[in-house]
């Protein structure tokens, strides 16, 4: 399945329901979402649940959040619903192939292995200990001179013995029955942030909530995400864009890049040219944790992109407002 952009995340980070569920990722308060059972109404994630307010729409929340690329997800169970009403009070009961009833008589067959006996279990039962019907011994070490041959079951209702029952549904709140073909049978899945959310969003959380704080402060307009449409007509996406009101604009756009290994390559450098070339802001910096490797550099040089080297969040912030104070 393809993953969401980082582009189509940045929107969905923008939703305050989203923000807070990750923030628990973040935080290290949450590290995965596990879903509860809930005999009523199936598995349920009591604190997306609470987040979103709304028990019936959490499910649709964290799916869209998967499709988006926010969550992992892995599968922890699988779940029966009653077609009839929903309910996932729902058992099983293992019915007769002839009559369909479920008042059935399961037993163990044993054989007798010198004799070579087979019957069920309750034939061999005498007085507390197990002797052959049919020639007469008793049956005392498992394994040498008896074994387990299997299972028998015989119907209640219509007298008729099978060795494999047919499994059939029974709803506990609507009491019908149904089979497997209409019952409805679904995923249940644990749920993990994606190293990509995670990065974007620990990032956001800790570096772009000062940086939107600061430009506040000097009455920019911020957007973290922010979006703008380039001369090409496409949208695009920056980490944080603040603007100036006024009649001429002055915007100036900001992204974030952060090494896994030790440097940021040039990516990150000629990805942002893209978008800058596109929608040309006023200023354009881009913040490298920790730094950008010698082509890079060169790169943002030459496309005009200021960069902005830092160890961490703190020192990237304290750049970034002694640059923007120049
Ligand atoms: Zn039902
Ligand atoms: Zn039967
Ligand atoms: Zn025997």
């Amino acid at each position: 399945m393809p993953k969401g952009s980082k582009t189509e995340r940045g929107e969905i980070y923008k939703d305050h329901c989203v923000q807070l569920l990750l923030s628990k990722f973040v935080s290290g308060e949450l590290s995965k979402l596990t879903p509860v059972y809930d005999p009523k109404r199936g598995y349920r994630y009591m604190i997306a649940e609470k987040i979103v307010g709304e028990p019936a729409t959490t499910d649709d929340f964290l799916n869209d959040l998967f499709d988006a690329g926010v969550l992992e997800r892995e599968l922890y169970d699988k779940i029966i619903y009653c077609p009839n009403c929903d309910s996932a009070n729902v058992s099983v009961h293992y019915c007769c192939p002839h009559c369909k009833s479920f008042n059935i008589r399961k037993s163990a067959l044993i054989e007798h292995v010198p004799c070579g006996y087979i019957d069920v279990e309750e034939k061999f039962r005498k007085k507390g200990k197990l002797v052959c019907p049919k020639c007469g011994k008793e049956l005392s070490k498992p394994d040498v001179d008896y074994r387990k041959a299997g299972v028998w079951c015989t119907c209640n209702e219509c007298g008729k013995s099978f060795d494999i029952p047919v499994p059939l549904h029974f709803c506990r709140d609507c009491n019908r029955n149904f089979a497997f073909e209409d019952a409805l049978y679904k995923d249940i899945y644990l749920y993990k942030i994606s190293d990509e959310a995670m990065q974007e969003t620990a990032l956001g959380l800790i570096l772009i909530a000062p940086i939107r704080e600061f430009f506040e402060k000097h009455e920019f307009n911020v957007e973290t995400p922010g979006f703008l449409k380039g001369k090409s007509g496409a949208s695009h996406m920056f980490d944080v864009m603040a603007s100036r009101g006024g009649i001429s604009r002055d915007i100036t756009v900001i992204d974030l890049a952060t090494a896994t290994e030790d440097v940021v390559s040039e990516q990150s450098v000629i990805a942002m040219f893209a978008k800058v070339y596109d929608v040309s802001p006023e200023k354009a910096y881009l913040i490298a944790i920790p730094k950008v490797n010698e082509n890079g550099k060169r790169l943002a040089n030459l496309y005009n992109i200021e960069l902005i080297e830092a160890k961490g969040q703190k020192e990237a912030l304290k750049y970034l407002k002694a640059t923007i104070k120049e």
